[in-house]
């Protein structure tokens, strides 16, 4: 339900109308606007989970468990990948005392969407998007950058770098959360990121 102290959602307009949009998701409270807003313009959605980098299985299964949870709320299929901690851990080495929005990221990034964009191309999925830039704590030009990196190694994958936080998005994000109920987390996700308090606001 419309919550009327929010502005409205505007439509979300895919660059390539009609095709299917293959949209990995990090967890559901930065998700939730994206799939609902998605859902609502009518686009062909499919929520795609591929998070190495979250320390401990038990903290992988518990963020994947509740993004699935409202996936299935708004009948979007959900693609869970593999849980690479290992390599995720071997590609970030020497860059574990990097300060977040840093060098690590940028690498935690690109593995990220490089792998959605991999399952778009070989899945048949035209568009590719990322809730990773929708919070405030992230730097969303270091997110685009690797988005779309990630989709110009395929010549049939665009990345749809829409500014998710705009016109409301960041705050009927909050909102929704907040509805649905959903476990947050107060760590970006690594095991280095626990130990600093996040950067500010941008
Ligand atoms: S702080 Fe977040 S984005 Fe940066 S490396 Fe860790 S999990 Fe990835």
């Amino acid at each position: 339900m419309a919550n009327p102290k929010l502005p409205p959602r505007p439509p979300f307009m895919s660059p390539v109308p009609g095709a299917r949009v293959l949209l990995h998701s990090c967890c559901a409270p930065c998700s939730c606007e994206i799939m609902e807003g998605m859902k609502e313009s009518g686009l062909d959605a499919t929520v795609f989970y591929y998070n190495p980098n979250i320390d401990t299985r038990e903290e992988y299964e518990h963020r994947k468990t509740e993004n699935k949870r409202f996936a299935d709320k708004l009948g979007l299929p959900f693609v869970d990948a593999d849980y690479d901690n290992e390599l995720w851990l071997e590609r970030v080495k020497g860059l574990e005392e990097e300060p977040e929005r840093g060098k690590r990221c940028t690498i935690c990034f690109a593995m990220r969407l490089q792998r959605t964009a991999l399952y778009a191309h070989e899945n048949g999925f035209p568009v590719m998007a990322t809730s990773l830039g929708i919070s405030r704590l992230k730097n969303q030009e270091q997110v685009y950058a690797c988005g779309r990196a990630a989709a110009q190694l395929y010549p049939d994958v665009i990345f749809w770098d829409y500014n998710w936080r705009t016109k409301g998005g960041a705050d009927r994000s909050a909102a929704i959360a907040k509805r649905e109920e959903f476990y947050r987390q107060n760590y970006c996700g690594c095991r280095f990121s626990k130990r600093k308090d996040p950067p500010d606001n941008a």
